[in-house]
């Protein structure tokens, strides 16, 4: 379908952006009978800067939402272990219970799932952030959508907007809070074949600027993926640099691969959005709010948001209310109250120092791992060594 022909008629819901939150409440809406047009400013299937670690708990929340991919469509690797290094600390925590899988297969398999369902896509299409000229005089049975293609811009109607374009609206559109020290996400593939020293499971390199996580995907492609200060990626040279330096402060060998390799960045990371809710918009996913990634859950985290948001995003197209948005707002808070653990590791990884006594002491009592890092590929099994 076109952009052009999406416009000509109205739907019961338009879902912006084919990430794991969109794809999946798509899938959700469409398999109740709704109209769903899907908009994705990318063409799939598409890389995207992340770690590719899906835990136990975003697994279990894929099979709630009837999405358990096949591995024939989405391949998967066990990682076996967590290395956290910080300095000369290093503590080794075995992983049990999630898995590494590459994005371009997982959000492949899920947009494909929910076409398959009976949602509409359109490809190459940016949708505009709901902050900018869209909450106007408009009618209050439906919404008005403008999005762009091939240059062209057209206004689609719908009688739900569920926004779940993640990081991908600059915060001065949608109004968001960005926290002052935020970190930006960096990304690099290494395709398979291309020779490298191999990695021990999820290797996790910590330094002054931010931190590295290294794992080897499915189909042997090398994934780096990164939170840095954006400020000391340009001290460094650039991400490559700012990679190398991080593995030297570990102790680390270099990889000359990751300098080769062609680097994928996003706006800042934190960020709390002013918004989760309005008269017939729903946003869902990293777009309603993001902390670092360090502990591995967005994608958990983004599907648990869809599973949520499904029965409200489906009274709302039956019939608009207030307090369809409190529930929301409400529902929004509570999750963010969970992303705890992740906001303490954030805290930690801002000061060397007490990462290093950290580890140690992880180290020597690896229950003391549970609490920051129980959502990681499943969390640590009770071994750990130094
Ligand atoms: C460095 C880093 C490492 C990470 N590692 C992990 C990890 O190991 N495990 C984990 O679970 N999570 C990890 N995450 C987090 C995870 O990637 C996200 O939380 C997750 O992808 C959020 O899903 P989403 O559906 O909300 O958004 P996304 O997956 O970002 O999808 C948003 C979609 O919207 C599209 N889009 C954006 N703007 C527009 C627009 N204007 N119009 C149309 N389409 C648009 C984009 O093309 C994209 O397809 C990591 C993140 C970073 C930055």
């Amino acid at each position: 379908m076109t952009l052009s022909e999406a416009a000509g008629r109205g739907w019961d819901a338009v879902v912006v952006g084919a990430g794991p939150a969109g794809s999946a409440v798509a899938h959700g809406l469409a398999r109740l009978g709704h109209d769903v047009l899907i908009l994705d400013r990318a063409a799939f299937p598409r890389d995207k800067v992340c770690g590719g670690c899906l835990s136990a708990t975003g697994l279990r929340t894929l099979a709630r939402l009837g999405l358990t991919p096949p591995e024939t469509h989405v391949p998967r690797r066990r990682p076996g272990h967590l290395v956290l290094r910080a300095g000369d600390a290093v503590a080794t925590l075995p992983l049990r219970g999630g898995v590494v899988v590459a994005r371009s297969d997982l959000d492949d398999f899920l947009l494909r799932t929910a076409i398959d369902a009976g949602a509409s896509f359109v490809t190459a299409t940016a949708g505009r952030a709901p902050d900018a000229g869209t909450a106007g005089d408009e009618p209050p049975d439906h919404r008005i959508i403008p999005a762009r293609s091939r240059g062209v811009m057209h206004a689609v109607r719908t009688r739900l907007l569920v926004w779940a374009a993640g990081l991908g609206a600059a915060a001065t559109d949608t109004g968001d809070r960005v926290t002052t020290r935020s970190r930006i996400g960096l990304a690099a593939l290494v395709p398979a074949g291309v020779p490298r020293a191999p990695v021990n499971g999820v290797d996790m390199h910590c330094g002054q600027g931010g931190y590295l996580g290294l794992v080897e995907l499915p189909d042997g492609r090398l994934n780096a993926a990164a939170a840095f200060d954006p400020r000391w990626v340009r001290r460094c040279g650039g991400p490559a640099a700012a990679a190398a330096a991080v593995l030297e402060a570990c102790g680390v060998p270099p990889r000359p691969e990751l300098a080769a390799a062609r680097w994928q960045g996003t706006p800042a990371l934190t960020r709390h959005a002013r918004r989760v809710a309005a008269c017939r918009l729903l946003i869902v996913g990293d777009a309603a709010g993001y902390e670092e990634p360090f502990t591995g859950e967005g994608m958990g985290w983004a599907l648990a948001a869809a599973h949520e948001v499904i029965p409200l995003a489906a009274a709302a197209i039956d019939g608009w209310s207030p307090r369809i948005a409190a529930a929301w707002r409400q529902a929004t808070r509570r999750r963010h109250a969970r992303t705890r653990r992740c906001r303490i590791a954030a805290w930690l990884l801002r000061h060397p120092a007490a990462l290093r006594v950290t580890l140690r002491a992880i180290a020597a009592g690896p229950v003391l791992a549970r609490p920051i890092l129980d959502g990681w590929c499943g969390g640590p099994a009770a071994e750990t060594t130094s």
